[in-house]
């Protein structure tokens, strides 16, 4: 099926969208993206999303594209036009094109921000069988930027260190920086000791997952304890259960860690739960 997806204020067939060579997110990856998430049709966090989204381009100094206050009205108009009831709506924004390539900023009176979204449709998202077996991880060093708390399209170390989880036969990475482990390549990581739920802190060595900050509440909320810090892998491979959260993925089940099984070897009562609840209140509050 052609998918309808938006470019700089229009809805075309993706076959007809283009955005120019000189795009300095295609030249420079000076750009910054969303995945919102949706389920039975609606957004799940979408005001999250939207608040990290301008988050993002303060902090690049990037201008917010015209259509900024008209995100949600798109996001919505890409659902029903792509018929999309289980999926994900990917969004970016670049600095734009100055017809030409150059290090120094264009200026922002004169070039505009490339706006582009695109719908993926996901059937059995929610329901996803690997939650019901739980994925494998290995460790990798950390040695991307400083600034992993905005949302670039940087993603060339994450994605190689995916492929070499998969050449190992494992699903994902951990990366690790100075003993300890900041985050999954498109996730945040988690581990349960003694039903203590144990992630790493906000900084700007991670990026702040939309998805941790509801699973927190919600575990907070039921009344399980939370603690922010660093951790290791060998305090991770130790740990009762692990777990990685994300928008695409909700809360993922980790059930071995460089070839180390976790607890049992199986999703535990903690993610399990976790998924659960998470799925329940944010169909609820779907928009
Ligand atoms: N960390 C990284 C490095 C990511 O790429 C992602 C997903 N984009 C996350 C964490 C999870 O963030 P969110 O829950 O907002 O999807």
């Amino acid at each position: 099926m052609t998918r309808t997806v938006y470019v700089n204020g229009e809805y075309l067939p993706e076959t007809e969208a283009t955005v120019s060579i000189f795009d300095r997110s295609f030249l420079m990856a000076d750009g910054v993206y969303e995945v919102t998430s949706v389920l039975e049709g609606k957004l799940i966090d979408f005001d999250g999303h939207l608040a990290r989204l301008e988050r993002s381009l303060n902090e690049l100094e990037m201008e917010k594209p015209e259509a900024f206050d008209d995100l949600l009205d798109i996001h919505r108009k890409l659902v029903e036009l792509n018929g999309i009831d289980e999926g994900m709506i990917y969004l970016q924004v670049s600095r734009g094109s100055a017809g030409d390539r150059d290090f120094v900023f264009p200026d922002p009176e004169v070039v505009k921000p490339t706006l582009v979204l695109f719908t993926q449709s996901k059937p059995g998202l929610a329901d996803n069988p690997v939650a019901k077996k739980g994925i494998k991880v290995i460790s990798i060093e950390d040695i991307r930027w400083g600034r992993r708390d905005i949302k670039t399209v940087q993603l060339l170390y994450p994605s190689m260190g995916k492929m070499a989880a998969k050449k190992e036969g494992c699903d994902d990475a951990w990366l690790v920086e100075d003993g300890h482990v900041t985050e999954g390549t498109s996730n945040n990581a988690y581990i349960v000791k003694d039903g203590k739920i144990i992630t790493r802190n906000l900084s700007s060595d991670i990026l702040h997952g939309i998805t941790r900050a509801a699973v927190l509440r919600f575990a907070r909320e039921a009344q399980m304890e939370v603690e922010e810090r660093p951790f290791t892998i060998a305090e991770a491979q130790d740990a009762d259960e692990a777990f990685v959260t994300s928008a695409s993925t909700f809360v993922m089940p980790v059930v071995e860690i460089d070839g180390a099984k976790v607890g049992a070897g199986e999703p535990g009562p903690v993610a399990t739960r976790l998924r659960e609840i998470y799925l329940d209140e944010s169909i609820k509050s779907g928009i």
